[in-house]
């Protein structure tokens, strides 16, 4: 149970009298599934999601539309969103949805943290760095932090007046982190950091950045000598470099880092020394399942945003739906979005059981996202010149859309880590 926007004392009393298991378990499979609906974004449909969830979804869908799509365009031209959206996302309960309360989140699960990540994909925003703020950063301030650094950093991710980024990449090291030149070398108790990264999301926002840096050189691989560090703004020798020009995603803060002789108290370490390679592969799953979500919420998005398109647009006097090879079109995308939305509830319902494991994630990464690609191609297409125009939504969701194959492991290494289960 969501402890803020959906908390049971908030519910009506006819909802909250009549919840048991038994009654929600009923009314859950008698849901309708994605295909049934008459619209995929309707709300009350898919069977991993209860009638609490469903006025979760009320009230992130009322923020996402009066606080974030009115103003998306505006903050493509300024690269960056407010940080006062940060707060209001946090006082609305859309941050850190699924961080046990104990440590100042919600206490969700990934399934109601999802409603606010397909949420957000149906106003077609891609600038508010919540998803990965909620999913990457703070799972492993969670999992790895120590008491003193869940205090200091969870609950004012939660409330949206911390923002983190997790700094990874790096000029020469992307896919490849035995690559990574990023260096904290001990001194004492302090450990001091050099190096870079680069194409950081909520780079510009950030407050506090998880970095992984080399620091056993003489480990058997770079992978043997990795650790993870929090460093915050301000720290002397920490600064951010431009906000980088993208061709979509323009409304979110991509950067680069710079880490200049950063001294490091010995509390910065998050996690053991020499583990951050393991920490790293514990956590891709979510990484890669939260894509999987995103992607396909925004397929999801393109369709029904394509479908009220071409029912309006007439050519030789007909609406153009009324054209088979458009609606075998909509037909073939419907079924194929329909299919992977099914594959993603699951690993959905596996994630939240503990039982997701790397390669099902690596699936749902490559293949959601390879998908929204093809649905932005063909939807932009039935826009025709429209389409290209930047008023039309559609053409920046196509450039939205471009980069999920590419980051969170990019879909060829997506496919190389499902062939190696293959081949065992
Ligand atoms: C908008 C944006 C936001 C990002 N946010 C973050 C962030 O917050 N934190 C962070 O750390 N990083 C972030 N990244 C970086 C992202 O994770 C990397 O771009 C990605 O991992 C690919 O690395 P690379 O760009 O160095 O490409 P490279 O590794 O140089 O790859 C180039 C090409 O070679 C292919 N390739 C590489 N190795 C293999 C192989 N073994 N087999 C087959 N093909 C291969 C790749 O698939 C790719 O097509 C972001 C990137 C972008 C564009």
């Amino acid at each position: 149970m969501l402890r803020t926007v959906i908390s049971v004392s908030r519910l009506p009393a006819v909802t909250r009298r009549g919840i048991t298991t038994t009654s929600v378990s009923s009314c859950q499979s008698q849901r309708k599934t994605t295909a049934q609906a008459d619209n995929m974004m309707d709300i009350g449909v898919r069977k991993i999601f209860n009638s609490d969830q469903d006025m979760f979804r009320e009230s992130a869908r009322k923020f996402y539309n009066e606080e974030v799509k009115p103003y998306d365009e505006e903050w493509e031209l300024t690269g960056v969103v407010p940080r006062e959206l940060w707060r209001k996302a946090g006082s609305m309960g859309l941050i850190g949805i699924s961080t046990p309360a104990e440590y100042g989140g919600h206490g969700g699960t990934m399934i109601d943290a999802a409603i606010a990540v397909e949420e957000q994909m149906y106003v077609n925003a891609y600038g508010p760095g919540f998803p990965i703020h909620s999913h990457i950063v703070m799972p492993y301030i969670t999992k790895y932090g120590t008491d003193d650094q869940r205090n200091r950093f969870l609950p004012g991710m939660t409330d949206g007046s911390i923002v983190g980024s997790l700094a990874m990449t790096e000029p020469g090291a992307g896919s490849d982190l035995q690559a990574l030149r990023t260096n904290a070398k001990k001194d004492g108790d302090d450990w001091i950091l050099n190096g870079s990264k680069t194409f950081i999301s909520n780079g510009i926002l950030c407050d506090a950045v998880v970095v992984v840096a080399l620091t056993n050189p003489q480990a058997k691989s770079t992978a043997h000598g990795l650790s993870l560090f929090i460093v915050e703004d301000g720290m002397k020798g920490f600064s951010k470099g431009k906000n980088l020009k993208k061709i979509g995603m323009k409304a979110q803060d991509t950067a680069e880092l710079f880490f200049d002789d950063v001294r490091l108290p010995a509390s910065s370490l998050l996690g053991e020394p020499n583990k951050g390679f393991y920490f790293l592969m514990d956590s891709l799953p979510e990484e890669r399942l939260l894509i999987g979500i995103g992607s396909t919420s925004h397929s999801e998005w393109m369709f029904e945003e394509t479908r009220a398109y071409v029912k309006n647009r007439t050519a030789f006097g007909k609406p153009v739906i009324e054209k088979q090879v458009v609606n075998h079109k909509l037909a073939e995308m419907k079924t194929a979005i329909c299919i992977t939305r099914h594959f993603i509830d699951d690993c959905l319902e596996q994630f939240k059981d503990g039982r997701l494991d790397p390669y099902s994630a690596s699936m749902a990464k490559y293949w959601s996202s390879d998908l929204q690609n093809k649905v932005a191609y063909e939807c932009l297409q039935l826009h025709g010149g429209w389409g290209f125009m930047n008023e039309m939504s559609i053409g920046r969701a196509y450039t939205n859309a471009r980069v999920q194959t590419i980051y969170g492991g990019s879909n060829e290494i997506m496919k190389e880590l499902i062939a190696r289960q293959i081949k065992s």
